[in-house]
């Protein structure tokens, strides 16, 4: 629980942005424009369900148009407020300037129980919120473009994107409305695991600089590394999956909603989250490990890297200090309240920020959201052409080998591998990889060059602003 004196959500990523400025040279008027949140939009409407009138309330907020579209995706929660959405919608704006993705950041949210309705429920609960945010243009391919988020995925992206193309008949880029749509409508391949891949390669670039790794006290290298994800979830499944099937990660806790599976030997990820799907979302009963019911206690496990890739203000000034895991990745947004931040600093843990740490979503949505409008798939024009240089190498050297009798032989599976031109996933994932290693090293040049600047989070939030500044400055602001 939080304490009763720590900030709200929206407070807790001001007080962290005023942190950061406190450091840069910006005038206090500059300062104030880009910290404000633009504009929140609040929706109440009825649609007939079950024989009688129900109504909802939505949010869709911009938090800066120093670029456009806003980008940010939508929230279906019963937890769904305007503080949360506005604070959300701020951390995209930091985000995507921090990865380069050319947006302003907005966020929208539906206070709504997604699993209290059947699927045709949600399709017009859906459709109706999307009519109500698309003839204000909040849902725009030039001006606003949202994206899945907590209890949304393809599915609903692909309701909205054809809502749109319903009320705006001859736009011809009218998919580029919303991006994480499924692959038949526009979408792209690897959106679904992006936010998780993300994580993965912030990891590995994390653990390129030795100084970094040293800073949290581990051993080199992410292989063996003993972790504790909270939420099994779209970021956590991909994240804890990927990293213990392709760096050698040991998955020692999954922490979920009806409490912890604790395993030191390692998790089966994929069977945990099997079992989720065949039982309603529950971890009770899972063979092998007893579920302990205290999940919140396993945030307090002794691990070398905590991912917390649930929700925010899980890690408060109540727990903070007992948490032990000397480096934790933020795959959620604002997992980490203000107050618990101060704590952990001092303490000397190392936090990967969220607005770095769980952009891989919304930098593979920045290019769906490009190819959408150039309306071809990546690497349709180069792919063959690709091989067939690739192809002429091979020959080549293989003839020089035989005319000079040299007896090379290049390895079948060498041969098979370079001659394979990329397609879109490998695009998708090359193109994700150099944003994630690009990111942090802007952030990192920050962090330790800079004796003022004592953390990762400050030192992002400074690369952020101090782009959306340049941003407002050349507007005239
Ligand atoms: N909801 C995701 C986030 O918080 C993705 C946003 C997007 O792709 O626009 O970053």
């Amino acid at each position: 629980m939080l304490a009763t004196n720590e900030p709200s959500f929206r407070e807790s990523v001001d007080l962290m942005f005023n942190r950061a400025v406190r450091l840069m040279d910006l005038s206090p008027g500059l300062e104030q424009k880009i910290r404000v949140c633009n504009s929140t939009y609040t929706v109440r409407f009825g649609v007939r369900l079950r024989g009688k009138i129900e109504t909802f309330t939505g949010y869709r907020s911009v938090h800066s148009e120093h670029m456009e579209p806003v980008k940010g995706g939508i929230r279906y929660a019963m937890s769904v407020n305007q503080d949360e959405v506005e604070a959300l919608a701020a951390l995209m704006t930091y985000k995507c300037a921090l990865v380069e993705a050319p947006f302003g950041g907005s966020k929208g949210g539906l206070c709504i129980d997604p699993r209290a309705w059947d699927t045709h429920e949600l399709e017009q609960i859906t459709r109706r919120f999307a009519y109500e945010l698309i003839k204000r243009d909040l849902i725009h391919p030039a001006q606003n473009v949202p994206a899945p988020d907590m209890g949304t995925g393809e599915r609903e992206m692909a309701w909205i994107a054809d809502q749109y193309a319903r009320m705006h008949t001859t736009d011809i880029n009218a998919w580029a409305c919303v991006t994480g749509k499924p692959t038949h409508m526009g979408g792209m391949k690897g959106r679904v695991e992006a936010t998780g891949r993300g994580v993965q390669y912030a990891l590995r670039e994390f653990f390129r600089h030795p100084e970094d790794v040293a800073a949290a006290h581990l051993t080199p290298g992410l292989a063996g590394k003993r972790v504790v994800v909270q939420g099994l979830g779209n970021v956590g499944y991909h994240a804890a999956k990927l990293l213990s099937e392709e760096d050698d990660c040991r998955i020692i806790a999954i922490i979920e909603r009806d409490g912890a599976l604790v395993d030191e030997n390692g998790l089966d990820v994929q069977a945990v989250r099997d079992w989720m799907s065949q039982h309603e979302g529950s971890l009770a009963g899972y063979p092998g490990t007893g579920l302990t019911p205290d999940g919140a206690a396993a945030l307090e496990l002794d691990c070398d890297i905590l991912i917390p890739a649930a929700m925010e203000g899980v890690i408060h000034q109540g727990n903070a200090a007992r948490i032990k895991a000397p480096l934790i990745v933020e795959a959620a947004n604002g997992p980490i309240t203000f107050g618990a931040d101060e704590i952990l600093r001092q303490r000397g843990t190392v936090i990967i920020p969220d607005m770095y740490a769980n952009a891989g979503g919304v930098t593979v949505s920045y290019f769906e959201w490009v190819k959408n409008l150039s309306h071809i798939r990546f690497g349709r024009m180069q792919r063959r052409a690709e091989e067939a240089r690739s192809r002429l190498l091979v020959e080549e050297l293989e003839r020089l080998s035989s005319d000079k009798g040299l007896g090379w032989t290049l390895a079948e599976d060498f041969k098979d591998r370079f001659l394979q031109g990329s397609d879109e996933l490998e695009l998708v994932r090359s193109g994700l990889d150099d944003t994630m290693r690009t990111a942090y090293q802007s952030m990192r040049e920050v962090w330790r060059s800079r004796d003022d600047v004592e953390d990762l989070r400050t030192a992002a939030y400074i690369v952020a602003i101090d782009r959306v500044a340049k941003s407002y400055r050349s507007k005239g602001l």
